[in-house]
């Protein structure tokens, strides 16, 4: 569990009161039962839930939109990541036997005990409600409600209705579509903003990194992307880097498709890629997608690599009219 003040990893300067603060506001004066925030990936979402977390446990005096005091004991134990009010619900990204799994899924065992126990989920909902707060309110939040298997959502309406001893959920979503009614109708809604980019660009600032305006442009918003500015910026020089390289020769093209190989990091290049095509005319901008999408097909099929980047380089030489 990361620190709910400091939502941007090792960038400590902006809290969740300062990128979210007039949500806060709402969220600790809500007195339902489950809350439901939507945003985009990475715009903080997941540090806000768990800022609500400790606003409905603190025991401290408040700021200026009712953010948690960061002082007292329950703010200190959130800040230390063994709050033990807080349980984080949060989809599995691989399968058991290690390859990445193609969709990703809450199982019912997250919820119940059952056919999952003792395998992904430690400790499951129901097992978490038993238990009265150690604290003031036990807070459920599951990060990525999209995800939530019907057998798994219905098992966990009963316990959004009626939570024993008046636990609070948080579900967290990109779109509110894509989540189950049932969900959505119990639950209040919350849409979770982009960030300002001067708010970005001061907690570059705070943090010491220079606010790099390719990143500041690339985050759009999402206080998350900072967090990893690192290996963001490495991303965004691989793929400007790659693309120069498509334009200078189809030798060189190759030398960059196996740097760009050598270098990929499946979370961040292809974004880092659209990015750098994002001012190509629309129907070359088109090509050069689908260009991607295939090398991302064929990566995860397992795909022989060298030779999928080699034809993903000959492919964009193509889609940039550079072939
Ligand atoms: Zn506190």
């Amino acid at each position: 569990m990361t620190d709910p003040a400091s939502p941007l990893g090792g960038l400590p300067a902006l809290s969740a009161a300062t990128l979210h603060g007039p949500l806060l506001e709402q969220t600790g004066a809500f007195r339902g039962n489950a809350l439901l925030l939507t945003g985009p990936a990475r715009v903080g979402r997941r540090a806000l839930a768990l800022a609500v977390a400790a606003q409905h446990n603190c025991s401290g005096v408040r700021g200026m939109y009712g953010e948690a005091c960061g002082t007292c004991p329950s703010c200190r134990a959130l800040a230390a990541g063994g709050h033990p009010d807080v349980l984080l619900v949060e989809p599995r990204a691989t399968t058991t036997t290690g390859k990445a799994a193609r969709r990703r899924i809450i199982p019912i065992g997250a919820v119940l005990e059952g056919r999952d126990k003792g395998r992904d989920y430690e400790v499951h909902v129901y097992e978490f409600l038993e238990v009265r707060p150690t604290f003031r309110r036990r807070v459920v939040v599951v990060n990525g409600a999209e995800f939530l298997g019907q057998e798994a959502a219905n098992a966990l309406l009963k316990l959004v209705e009626e939570p024993p001893h008046g636990a609070l959920f948080v579900f967290i979503a990109e779109d509110v579509r894509s989540v189950l009614p049932t969900i959505v109708s119990r639950s209040g809604r919350l849409s979770v903003p982009p960030v300002a980019d001067r708010a970005l660009e001061f907690a570059l600032a705070q943090a010491g990194v220079s606010p790099d305006p390719h990143l500041v442009a690339f985050a759009a918003g999402r206080a998350g992307v900072l967090a990893e500015h690192v290996t963001v910026l490495a991303a965004l020089a691989g793929a400007a880097d790659f693309t120069r390289a498509l334009e200078e020769g189809l030798l060189p093209a190759l030398d960059a498709a196996s740097a760009l190989e050598k270098h990929w990091d499946a979370a961040w290049h292809p974004e880092a890629l659209r990015f750098a095509w994002r001012y190509l005319p629309p129907p070359a901008r088109a090509r050069a997608d689908t260009a991607l999408e295939a090398l991302q097909e064929a990566l995860e099929a397992y795909a022989n690599p060298a030779l999928s980047f080699q034809v993903f380089a000959l492919r964009l030489r193509e889609a940039l009219g550079s072939a």
